[in-house]
């Protein structure tokens, strides 16, 4: 038990990430706890209080302001954080070894500071206008999130009728067949995919109805692994049971979900998970979050273990070394068990060595493990990291762009001209079985 007094387990301490990477996923976990969002992290009855209690601040024509005279403190703070930590892109081009200046000017069209002056600013504008308009988006998704307006978008549907066929082919045909409300404009799309990239990444690899298919993302092996893992899903119908509360008394066998080094996934709160649930509703899960940053929404308590019971899933929160927990979870079955590493950064140097006494053990599991990243460049890095680490494995999805990645850009906030996606690629593999002799397996 003393394991789990260390908060910070050397095997999953994914915080000290590189700049880069901790300042794109920062605003994500931030935006998720801002205001208008706040509704949507509470209960329903919640969220209806909040909205009949506050008039919108915001009219939907007024969405765009640069970001220092914006009227909301919380993008003029993004503004000055900016200002604080960048550096004008013109000067380092002219004097690379210099100190460039910080980004003063703000763009008139997009409203982030991207120059030191207007005269660098004209001299860049070719190569800003590549992400200008990307910025302008989320300059205006961001007024939105928080003008105060009712989010019908975040009203989200309960559970589904048995006979209900669900279209997973990409966030559009989910979100219609699902009967999600008010997602008539990409601005919604944008904000729900990226609430719902965490449980739609996992249900879209291990739902029947996938869109990744045997050949063009599954290997053979990936299918076996995931056919074994739908057995449990999606069973024959089990009479007299018509409340998913009963489930986790009565299913026959609970799916456990592992996500390893959880962080924005962990923060979520249980109705968002909901949404996975609804269409397995005859399986009972577990979603275990571990690592160091793996803590429940809505709480101030520091206890480095902790549950919650909702409806038909159990949600577990753990800060212990994956190598403790790897222990106690045990044994693990590739029938009911699954790993997701969301971002994991395999190869990133300041993560690096800590997943490697990891790997070795989620590959013993012989159960699906599944990553994802949050650009081509963080896929093909960890994919790099895998292929050259001589582990015993077999590919069953080969990396690809994920379906139900969030929709949304999160900018970098030194370095505005970068931006990524949450949950932007998706890759597969599990331990080598070796079915022909299975002396071999010990
Ligand atoms: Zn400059
Ligand atoms: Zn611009």
């Amino acid at each position: 038990m003393a394991s789990r007094l260390r908060p910070l387990a050397p095997a999953l301490r994914i915080v000290p990430r590189a700049t880069a990477r901790l300042c794109i996923q920062r605003p994500a976990i931030e935006a998720r706890r801002s205001l208008s969002l706040k509704s949507f992290f509470t209960s329903r009855k919640k969220e209806d209080q909040f909205t009949s209690q506050f008039e919108p601040v915001l009219e939907q024509a007024n969405l765009f302001h640069p970001l220092s005279k914006s009227p909301l403190a919380p993008v003029r703070a993004k503004a000055e954080w900016i200002t604080a930590h960048g550096t004008c892109p013109t000067c380092k081009e002219q004097e690379p070894e210099a100190k460039s200046k910080p980004p003063t000017y703000e763009c008139p069209d997009c409203g982030y500071p991207t120059h030191c002056c207007e005269e660098h600013y004209k001299m860049g504008k070719e190569e800003h206008k590549h992400v200008c308009g990307t910025l302008r988006e989320v300059n205006e998704d961001e007024h939105d999130l928080r003008s105060g307006r009712r989010m019908r978008e975040f009203e989200f549907p309960g559970a589904q009728h048995r006979d209900e066929a669900v279209n997973l082919s990409n966030w559009d045909t989910f979100l219609y067949t699902r009967g999600f409300l008010s997602m008539n404009s990409e601005r919604s799309m944008r904000h729900v995919s990226h609430v719902l990239t965490y449980p739609l990444t996992i249900a879209s690899v291990l739902h029947q109805s996938s869109p990744y298919q045997l050949g063009k993302d599954l290997t053979v092996e990936g299918l076996k692994s995931l056919a074994a893992l739908r057995h449990t899903l999606h069973p024959a119908m089990i009479p007299g049971i018509t409340q998913s509360q009963d489930l986790r008394s009565t299913a026959t066998h609970t799916v456990r979900i592992f996500c390893l080094g959880a962080r924005a996934e962990s923060h979520l709160p249980p109705h968002i998970y909901m949404q996975l649930a609804y269409l397995f509703p005859t399986t009972a899960f577990q979603l275990h979050f571990i690592g160091p940053d793996a803590i429940p929404p809505h709480t101030k308590s520091k206890e480095p273990h902790q549950h919650i019971h909702y409806e038909q899933m159990t949600f577990v929160y753990d800060n212990s070394r994956y190598e403790t927990y790897h222990a106690e979870a045990g044994p693990f079955n590739p029938y009911y068990d699954v790993f997701f590493l969301f971002s994991p950064g395999l190869a990133h140097p300041s993560t690096k060595d800590m997943w490697k006494p990891t790997i070795p053990k989620l590959l013993d599991t012989k159960c699906a493990i599944f990553g994802t990243g949050f650009d081509e460049q963080d896929v093909m890095n960890d994919v790099a990291e895998i292929e050259s680490s001589g582990y015993e494995l077999d590919w069953l999805m080969k990396p690809r762009e994920n379906v139900f990645r969030s929709l949304k850009h999160e900018v970098n906030m030194t370095d505005v001209r970068q931006s990524a996606q949450c949950n932007w690629g998706i890759w597969g593999i599990r331990g080598r079985r070796y079915d022909v002799n299975p002396s071999d397996q010990n």
